[in-house]
């Protein structure tokens, strides 16, 4: 859609990526899963990530980091919340 924003808050739920297929979301949830490795952070439900990993997500799911924020809210991975508030048609 070419209206998506990227998300600003990204908090991503870590309970709803482990119930979704490895084929949808192996890179992210890899990446995640780095992330958590590396702050030694392993007992949450959710991780908050940097906006800059998302420019990075994007470009291995070959999206804009707009489109790839509203695929991880239909993943339920993000909140509705997460899109930014944008004009109404
Ligand atoms: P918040 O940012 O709204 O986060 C709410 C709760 O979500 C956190 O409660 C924590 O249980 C969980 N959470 C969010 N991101 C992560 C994450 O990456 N890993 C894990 N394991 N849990 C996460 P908590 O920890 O009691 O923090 C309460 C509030 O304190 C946060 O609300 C935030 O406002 C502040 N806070 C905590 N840590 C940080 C931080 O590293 N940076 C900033 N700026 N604020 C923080
Ligand atoms: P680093 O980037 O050199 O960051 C060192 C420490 O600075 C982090 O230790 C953390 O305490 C703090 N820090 C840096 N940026 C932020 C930030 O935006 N918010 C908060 N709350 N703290 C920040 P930590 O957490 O033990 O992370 C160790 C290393 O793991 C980081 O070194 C970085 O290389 C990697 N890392 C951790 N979380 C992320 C992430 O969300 N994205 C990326 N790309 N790397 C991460
Ligand atoms: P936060 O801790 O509330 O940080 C909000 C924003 O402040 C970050 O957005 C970043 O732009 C800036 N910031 C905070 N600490 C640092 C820092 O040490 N160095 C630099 N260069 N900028 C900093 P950003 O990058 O989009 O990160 C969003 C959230 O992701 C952070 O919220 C934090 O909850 C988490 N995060 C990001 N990197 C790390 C990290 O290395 N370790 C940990 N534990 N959490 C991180």
């Amino acid at each position: 859609p070419s209206g998506s924003e990227p998300a600003t808050k990204i908090v991503i739920n870590l309970e709803r990526l482990q119930q979704l297929p490895a084929d949808k979301v192996g890179p992210l949830a890899r990446y995640a899963a780095a992330i958590q490795s590396q702050r030694g952070d392993y007992n949450g439900k959710v991780l908050s990530i940097r906006a800059e990993d998302l420019r990075s997500l994007a470009i291995i799911y070959d999206k804009t980091p707009g489109e790839l924020t509203d695929q991880l809210i239909d993943w339920g991975v993000l909140p509705p919340e997460a899109r930014p508030a944008h004009r109404v048609d």
